[in-house]
């Protein structure tokens, strides 16, 4: 299978209980609740998206004709080394296109594989680190995982409604907004009202990574 990738580079993770660690970001283009361009965000689905994953012009992007050359990618990006060999692999909705011969692949190479969806496509097996976040109004069809990150404020969800899905972690995280103090005092709100809510901060933004 080809895969369209708008950007693959090396950073810190920002997010999440991973925040932090070393690895290499794999974007893939393209996303089933938002087509990206301005004009339909005020009709889509999801309409708070703060990445742009149209097209294949970032840079490590490209079309890739097969798993192999991908992970090849990854792993060049890596570098030498192969301790805590990690990737995040996010988009977009990474679940349009991963496959478990990319996984395999990334495997081969001692990666650790992290993933980041929405949610409304079923994860293929062989994820290590599954994170879903949830969008109000969709259908979430993958309600297990490692973590669930919930964006707030979020009209439409009832943080109540998830606390029985089956993740280990649930994190709080305040939409990146106009109305920002607003979000980061909801955040903060929810995990005070809610010990089982955690706050998470985008950390990649405070220090200047991408
Ligand atoms: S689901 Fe994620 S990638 Fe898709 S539009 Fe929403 S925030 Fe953006």
């Amino acid at each position: 299978m080809a895969y369209a990738v708008k950007e693959c580079f090396l950073t810190l993770q920002g997010e999440g209980v991973q925040a932090g660690s070393r690895a290499v970001f794999l974007r893939f283009a393209g996303c089933n609740l938002w087509s990206g361009r301005e004009a339909d965000r005020a009709t889509a689905a999801c309409n708070f998206c703060d990445t742009d994953f149209v097209g294949t012009d970032g840079p490590g992007g490209g079309k890739f004709a097969d798993a192999q050359s991908l992970a090849q990618q990854v792993e060049g990006l890596w570098g030498e080394g192969a301790d805590n060999r990690l990737v995040v692999i996010t988009g977009g909705e990474p679940m349009l296109q991963l496959d478990s011969a990319l996984i395999d692949a990334l495997h081969e190479r001692g990666f650790r594989v992290a993933v980041e969806s929405n949610g409304t496509i079923a994860a293929v097996p062989g994820i290590d680190w599954l994170c879903i976040s949830p969008k109000a109004g969709t259908e979430v069809v993958q309600r297990s995982g490692n973590e669930l990150k919930l964006v707030w404020p979020q009209p439409g969800i009832d943080p109540v409604d998830l606390e029985g899905w089956q993740f280990p972690h649930f994190l709080v995280q305040p939409m990146d907004c106009e109305e920002r103090e607003a979000a980061v005092q909801a955040a903060i709100d929810l995990a005070m009202e809610r010990p089982r809510w955690r706050l998470s901060l985008q950390a990649h933004k405070v220090v200047g990574l991408p």
